[in-house]
This record gives structure tokens, C-alpha cells and sequence, in this order.
């Protein structure tokens, strides 16, 4: 029997677990199609984005991860349009054929219309955004040194963080310990400069989707360290230098960091009636695409809909996407041993956000953990969920730096060359 031509664009969380479970099976030709020659994980970005982890700490590449198996193949290419009559996919760089089509392609950031601060913001969602962020970053404080108008000084320095998701209060919490134990060290000068970091979000909450202990301990920590916290207050505009709210308020600031939204990416060549809100793909409990045959769906970019326990579809976390991507590695096997397929159902392991040295949050089932416990336990959870144990010990090691110096030395500002674009 010829194998089956699996074609799956996207190789982050979902698209990644799912090759892992089909690898080996010949009765399957894999190709796994992305943008990028890696995969990498989006809840450290933000540590690569303030130094504490170097890129390769986070990322792992495609080729290397699928060496030695011979029924996959990676393709560096962007998704362009599908031919749903034709079984075919068109790339940035050619057409591939298909028996059965994935979408794992995730999200991008969601600026909500707002092209002002799309232009000026710093978005937080690839590797390129986290160093792009970095080298800002740094430049700002270089800037500032030699910028004599406190006011100029203070506005190069000042941060504002929109989104207070776990993001947006890691960051803020990161920033504020930055300033603390590293910044006020290597630049004196920036003593007395007036400077905050300002964490804001539009709902009355900040981790609004963690448990109310989580939510009040996790606002009490960062406004102990330091950053001011603005809730119920949207950001309007952005010009570069002045941050405008909701309410009116203004705060001149050159950073804007967006970490307020994510909205999936419309793939050309569906029907209306595939879609749900925010362009996300709307499937079945077996994760098939409304209104098409052989294309499935799964993480952030679908809306999964039969889960008793999720009507509206899950939330958009790594954990769905993992397991909906063994569950339709599972399904396509069975579909093929004419086994009966197993509807998806999630299985909340619980969620958590760090906020600064020793301290954290997190919620498993119906316990809530604060403090040194909660951030040991963060520090294990993410360490082992990174994709190798080369990428675990890096980052334990650069950690474990971190910590006992209450330093750390990834302060470069690395401007990537253009002739390096072929
Ligand atoms: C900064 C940040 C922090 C986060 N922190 C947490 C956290 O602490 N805990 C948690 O559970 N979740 C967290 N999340 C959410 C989590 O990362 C996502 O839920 C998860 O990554 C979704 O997995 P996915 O496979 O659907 O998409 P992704 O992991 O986003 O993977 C999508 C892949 O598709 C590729 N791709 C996209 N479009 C195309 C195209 N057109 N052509 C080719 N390739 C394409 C991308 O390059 C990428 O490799 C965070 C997200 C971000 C951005």
C-alpha cells in the first residue's frame, strides 16, 4: 500500500507532537512544513528577549530533531493557499500534494486594528520578536546614558507592558528585577531618572484567567517590586513616544511592549463556514476542518468544538495543543486500522505564572501555590518541557547562574546582517 502523503504546516507544539507520534509508522510520508528551521518554545521568549537565555537555549532545529527518519521530510517554506479539489498546498516555494492536510500554524499578534501601534509597539511572539526586543532594549539604555534632558532620559527608559497575561506580568516582573539587581549597577547614571515600568490591561485583573488567589497575589507582588499595575484601561494609540489610554491618560514612553492579543491567520482557499471568531479554524471533536474532508486543525489556530466540558473551544495554551496533536496522530493510525477514532478531550494539568526571584503562582486543579514553592515549581515544569535534554541542562545552567549571581550576561545587542538574505 502506497503511504499516506501527510502534510503538516506549522511544527510549534502541535504540529511537533504530532510528527513525533507518527514518525516511524510507514504507512504515513510525512512532510512538515514552517517558516522557520526550528522549533522553539513561546513561554521562555521573553527570557530570551531580557538575556537571561541565549536562542539556542529555547529552539532546537527541524533537521536535527527528525535526522534519522526516513518517513518525514521538513520543507522551509510559508504556507501560501490550499486547492482543497486538488489535494495540494501552495507554498512560498512550490506545491506539495496531500492525502491528508494538518494546520498547526497557531497565532499571530493581534493588534486590534490599531496601525499606529502596530508600527512602534514591540510585539512578543517569535524568536525574532524576543531578540528584536533585546537589542531595543538595550540600545534605549545606551541612548539614555548619553541624553542629558531628564525627560528624554526618563522617556527612553520608561516601559509600558500591554497584556497582563502570564506574559505581560513575566515581563514586567523580569523588568523590575532587572532594574534592581543588574541596571542600577552597570549604568549609575540612571539613578533618580524617574523611570517605571507600567503593566496595563483592559480587564479589571491581572493572570484574569488564574484563580482569584492567584490573580490578588500575583498584582500584591508586582506593585511590591515596583511596577505599576493600570486595570480596567485599554491602550488607544502609540506614536513612538506617548502612550495613550482609554481613559485619557497619557505616559511618554518610547517602549511599548504588545503582549494584548493574538489572532489566528485566515489560510486561503476555505469556506466561510470553516471559521470561527477570531479567524481560528473550527473542528470537530476529531479535529477536522467544518466544511472539508480530508484538512484538520489543531492548537491555537482551531476551535475545537464537542468537548463537553469546553463548549466554546479551549483556551489557547500549550497543553491543548500538545495533546490535540497525539490525539490526531492517534486517530489518523486508527483511521488506518479501522479502529474506532477517540473524540478529544482536554486534560487541564493547571496553569502558572513566575513574577520575580522566588516568587510565583500557580493553580493545579482546585490548589492554588504562591511563592518559593509555586516558582520551584515553575522552574521545573518549564525545564522539562523543553524539547531535549541538551535544551534543559543550557537553560538549567544559565538559571543557575542567574540566580546565585543575580546576574545575568546575554547583553548583546546582535544586528543581523542583510547581505545574509538570500
Ligand atoms: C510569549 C508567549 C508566552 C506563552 N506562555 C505560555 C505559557 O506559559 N503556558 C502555556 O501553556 N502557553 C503559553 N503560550 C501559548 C502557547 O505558546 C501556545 O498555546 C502554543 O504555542 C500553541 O501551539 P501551536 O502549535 O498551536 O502554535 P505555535 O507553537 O505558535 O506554532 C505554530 C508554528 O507554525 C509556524 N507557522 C505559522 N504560520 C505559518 C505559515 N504560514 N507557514 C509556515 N509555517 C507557519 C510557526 O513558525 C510555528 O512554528 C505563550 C505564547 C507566547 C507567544
Amino acid at each position: 500500500m502506497e503511504p499516506k502523503k501527510v502534510v503538516v504546516i506549522g511544527g510549534g507544539f502541535a504540529g511537533i507532537n504530532l510528527v513525533n507520534q507518527l514518525v516511524n509508522d510507514h504507512r504515513f510520508a510525512i512532510t512538515l512544513v514552517d517558516r522557520n528551521n526550528y522549533n522553539f518554545f513561546p513561554p521562555l521568549l521573553y527570557q530570551v528577549a531580557t538575556g537571561f537565555l541565549e536562542v539556542s537555549n529555547i529552539s532546537y532545529p527541524f533537521r536535527k530533531l527528525l535526522r534519522g527518519k526516513p518517513n518525514v521530510n521538513f520543507r522551509l517554506a510559508d504556507f501560501v493557499r490550499v486547492l482543497p479539489e486538488e489535494n495540494k498546498v501552495v507554498l512560498s516555494n512550490g506545491e506539495l500534494a496531500y492525502d491528508i492536510l494538518v494546520f498547526a500554524t497557531g497565532t499571530e499578534t493581534n493588534y486590534f486594528g490599531m496601525e499606529n501601534v502596530k508600527k512602534h509597539a514591540i510585539p512578543m511572539k517569535t524568536i525574532n520578536d524576543a531578540v528584536s526586543m533585546r537589542n531595543t532594549l538595550l540600545q534605549r539604555m545606551e541612548k539614555a546614558t548619553i541624553t542629558e534632558a531628564p525627560e528624554g532620559r526618563k522617556r527612553l527608559l520608561t516601559i509600558v507592558v500591554a497584556g497582563a497575561g502570564p506574559t505581560g506580568v513575566e515581563l514586567s516582573g523580569m523588568f523590575a528585577e532587572m532594574r534592581k539587581n543588574v541596571i542600577l549597577k552597570e549604568y549609575p547614571q540612571f539613578a533618580g531618572s524617574g523611570a517605571k515600568i507600567y503593566l496595563v490591561d483592559g480587564s479589571p485583573n491581572v493572570l484574569a484567567a488564574m484563580s482569584e488567589k492567584s490573580r490578588h497575589d500575583s498584582y500584591d507582588a508586582l506593585t511590591e517590586i515596583g511596577v505599576e499595575v493600570k486595570l480596567n484601561t485599554q491602550v488607544k494609540d502609540f506614536d513612538g513616544k506617548v502612550v495613550t489610554f482609554s481613559d485619557g491618560e497619557q505616559i511618554h514612553a518610547h517602549t511599548l511592549i504588545w503582549a494584548a492579543g493574538v489572532t489566528a491567520h485566515r489560510p486561503e482557499g476555505l469556506p466561510a463556514e470553516s471559521f470561527g471568531r477570531g479567524n481560528r479554524m473550527l473542528v470537530d471533536e476529531f479535529n477536522k476542518v467544518q466544511g472539508t474532508e480530508n484538512i484538520y486543525a489543531i492548537g491555537d489556530t482551531a476551535i475545537c468544538l464537542g468537548d463537553p466540558a469546553y463548549p466554546n473551544g479551549h483556551p489557547q495554551v500549550a497543553q491543548v495543543a500538545i495533546q490535540q496533536g497525539q490525539n490526531l496522530a492517534k486517530n489518523l493510525k486508527n483511521e488506518l486500522s479501522g479502529r474506532t477514532l477517540n473524540p478529544f478531550r482536554y486534560h487541564d494539568k493547571g496553569s502558572m505564572a513566575i513574577i520575580s526571584r522566588n516568587r510565583a503562582v500557580a493553580d493545579i486543579g482546585k490548589m492554588h501555590f504562591k511563592g518559593f514553592i509555586a516558582w520551584f515549581m515553575w522552574l521545573f515544569v518549564h525545564l522539562m518541557s523543553l524539547i531535549n535534554y541538551r535544551n534543559r541542562l543550557a537553560t538549567f545552567y544559565n538559571w543557575a547562574w542567574a540566580y546565585f549571581t543575580k546576574d545575568q550576561s546575554l547583553r548583546f545587542i546582535i544586528r543581523p546582517d542583510s547581505k545574509s538574505n538570500l
